[in-house]
């Protein structure tokens, strides 16, 4: 998966669609538009409906997994925002206002990104005086609960920041199992949940053991709790297939069938064999206009990485922008043979890795609101090795943020070389549309681990997905100043690469610890993996002074002066950890990322985040999906309309009435 930088790139635009829509907190809410959807066939647009209704119906799901009391909490968010009877314009109104927007944005109370709990900044007298003025009997009470009750016991959830701290917590010295409060383990330790899996065999082609399910203690023996039809999630579950089952008849052809026909099998065995087996049919269907993603598909909401969040992303091939990813895919055996990596750990053949970019027209679950905007699946590296793998950019979103991000003073503040500016004002775009479409289409599938080792979630552990993030990107950027992307056809010139290399280390050094609090270390995968990347570079080309920091008027920037070492030292860094990956030697990886990829300087954090202050740009972005509307003529559907609502409050309201399937506590 790749993610937006903090950086984005400058661009103007001329469309009159306005992106922007509410923003609070460190968060900015943004529109998408979907071109070429009234362009689709009457029958494809029912296809589109049909598999954005199973997307949308999955939602209560990555609430629940993301936290036991989630549900509970959302639900009672929205009985308020419905019902309460008092002021609305009170400062204490705004602040309930601006809980229950980042809410909705972390789909719980841990923020999306830092992974620590948040509070409501009004008090909870304030809090009680909601619930009290509310319709009380609409909250998620338990049996014969009165209101003063349910108070007290949803106040620790909601307002001790003590209690479930951290969605995800990959400290090094604690049981990280035991300290994540997402809904994936319960009464089990980290030791307990590792040795359970270790029983199994996950050479060769393993499924991927324990990705639907939560493990929990059953007089005292670990068990598993599936997520499928008869299951955990069951009534949410039942609704996907309902409207999978709807899109099966009008499938563009036969691949698609089979593969939706496989998906509707695997959410009602629960049999992660029926989930390769559908992975498989999915990367065999590679003609048809529409596609989707819809399951338990990433694992970093997981420390140990094994827990599949549930994600559906709708898309429609961007025709035109496929191209330049087909001219890259064409080419991933030369990349991978021409690469820095020892021989030995290079795939001998380099099997259908098909590139596409994509428009979405629906998001939901692990990709909404925050969004990739490249996504590589499936996961699985046997599949990924014998049968290929979808790697995808989603053009309309990056879109989206690029005009988001146009002149909103960020490289003016942090970068100072005019030269530099001019490059990444002129190539920006293009070098960060390059930088994912490599990340994803030849990075992730390079590379191949040693006969006998496990793969990297059992060698690597909790480190296996910042390292596989800094793997895929380090074979974007080793080929991002290469001529061969010239003589492709991709990239007009070099500068292209110099553009994104004066990004890159500008946002791993400084500009990504603008998402950080003071006092904060690097937790998220992706960040940890782009500050590896460009503090290792940066600490082994100290002696060639390749990269420097350098000071002016009390400000810190990042200057390089030697490109082509830069080139030389990603190349080196790359080949490393591709060798930690294929050796499985987790010392080596644990070292990396602790060492370059966790600590941040405090005093630069605190005058970088002053700096960011004053331009009152939000760190943070997520999208409002389009609503699909069917034009009915009886019970026939006889056209499909996108619209683009306007607040997020309204259609999180909306999404909270028409696709709440779970009970509160599940
Ligand atoms: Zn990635």
């Amino acid at each position: 998966m790749s993610q937006p930088t903090a950086f984005a790139q400058e661009k103007t635009d001329d469309k009159t669609f306005n992106v922007f829509a509410e923003s609070f907190a460190d968060l900015q809410i943004l529109r998408y538009q979907v071109p070429g959807f009234d362009e689709l066939s009457l029958q494809q647009k029912k296809l589109a409906y049909y598999l954005s209704e199973a997307a949308l119906s999955g939602r209560d799901i990555i609430y629940d997994q993301s936290g036991k009391y989630n549900l509970l909490v959302r639900k009672t968010i929205e009985n308020i925002y419905a019902t309460y009877k008092g002021d609305r314009t009170t400062e204490d109104w705004q602040k309930f206002k601006t809980y229950a927007g980042r809410f909705w944005f972390s789909n719980g109370n841990h923020h999306h990104y830092g992974n620590e709990k948040f509070i409501p900044e009004h008090s909870f007298a304030y809090f009680s005086k909601l619930v009290l003025n509310s319709n009380v009997k609409a909250f998620p009470l338990n049996k014969s609960e009165t209101a003063a009750a349910f108070l007290t016991r949803i106040k620790p959830i909601i307002f001790d920041p003590a209690f479930q701290p951290k969605l995800v917590d990959l400290s090094s010295d604690k049981d990280n199992v035991v300290n994540s409060s997402n809904n994936f383990y319960e009464g089990v330790t980290q030791k307990e949940v590792e040795n359970y899996y270790a029983q199994f065999e996950t050479k060769g082609e393993a499924p991927s053991w324990g990705l639907n399910t939560k493990v929990i203690k059953q007089n005292g023996k670990i068990v598993e709790k599936t997520w499928k039809v008869g299951g955990m999630y069951s009534t949410a579950i039942e609704k996907i297939v309902y409207w999978l089952e709807k899109a099966i008849p009008v499938a563009e052809n036969a691949e698609q069938k089979d593969a939706l026909q496989k998906l509707v099998k695997y959410y009602r065995s629960g049999d992660l064999k029926d989930f390769d087996e559908y992975s498989i049919a999915w990367v065999n269907d590679t003609k048809s206009r529409l596609d989707v993603v819809n399951g338990f598909i990433e694992v970093y909401k997981d420390a140990i990485g094994k827990k599949g969040s549930f994600e559906s992303v709708v898309s429609l091939k961007d025709l035109e922008a496929t191209k330049r990813l087909e001219a890259i895919a064409k080419e991933a055996q030369w990349f991978e043979d021409n690469s820095p990596l020892m021989p030995a750990h290079k795939k001998k053949e380099v099997k259908g890795i098909t590139a596409k970019a994509i428009t979405v027209i629906m998001e939901s679950g692990d990709a909404s609101p925050s969004t990739p905007i490249g996504i590589n699946l499936p996961n699985a590296d046997w599949i990924r090795k014998e049968h290929g793998s979808k790697s995808v950019s989603l053009s309309n979103i990056v879109h989206s943020y690029n005009q988001s991000s146009a002149n909103s003073g960020v490289l003016d503040e942090f970068a100072f070389d005019p030269t530099v500016k001019a490059r990444i004002r002129q190539y920006g775009d293009l070098a960060s549309d390059l930088h994912t479409d490599m990340h994803e289409c030849i990075g992730h599938a390079s590379g191949q681990i040693n006969p006998g080792i496990d793969n990297p979630d059992k060698t690597l552990k909790n480190y296996a997905s910042a390292l596989e993030e800094a793997r895929a990107d380090l074979v974007a950027l080793y080929y991002i100043v290469d001529p061969k992307l010239i003589e492709i056809g991709v990239m007009p010139s070099i500068e292209v690469g110099k553009s994104e290399y004066d990004s890159y280390i500008m946002n791993g050094l400084i500009t990504q610890l603008t998402r950080l609090k003071p006092g904060d270390n690097l937790e998220e995968a992706h960040m940890r993996n782009r500050q590896l990347n460009a503090m290792w570079v940066y600490e082994k080309g100290k002696a060639d002074n390749v990269i420097e920091f350098v000071k002016r008027d009390g400000k810190t920037y990042t200057q390089i002066n030697d490109y082509n070492k830069l080139r030389t030292l990603f190349g080196q860094l790359l080949r490393e950890i591709q060798r930690i990956k294929s050796e499985g030697d987790f010392e080596s990886g644990k070292n990396l990322i602790e060492n370059y990829g966790v600590k941040v300087d405090q005093a630069l954090l605190k005058e970088v985040l002053a700096r960011y202050a004053k331009l009152n740009v939000k760190p943070y972005k997520g999208f409002i999906q389009p609503k699909l509307v069917p034009v009915m003529n009886g019970t026939e559907i006889t056209d499909v309309k996108v619209t683009y609502p306007t607040s997020f409050y309204q259609q999180m309201m909306e999404y909270g009435k028409e696709y709440s399937f779970l009970p509160v506590m599940n």
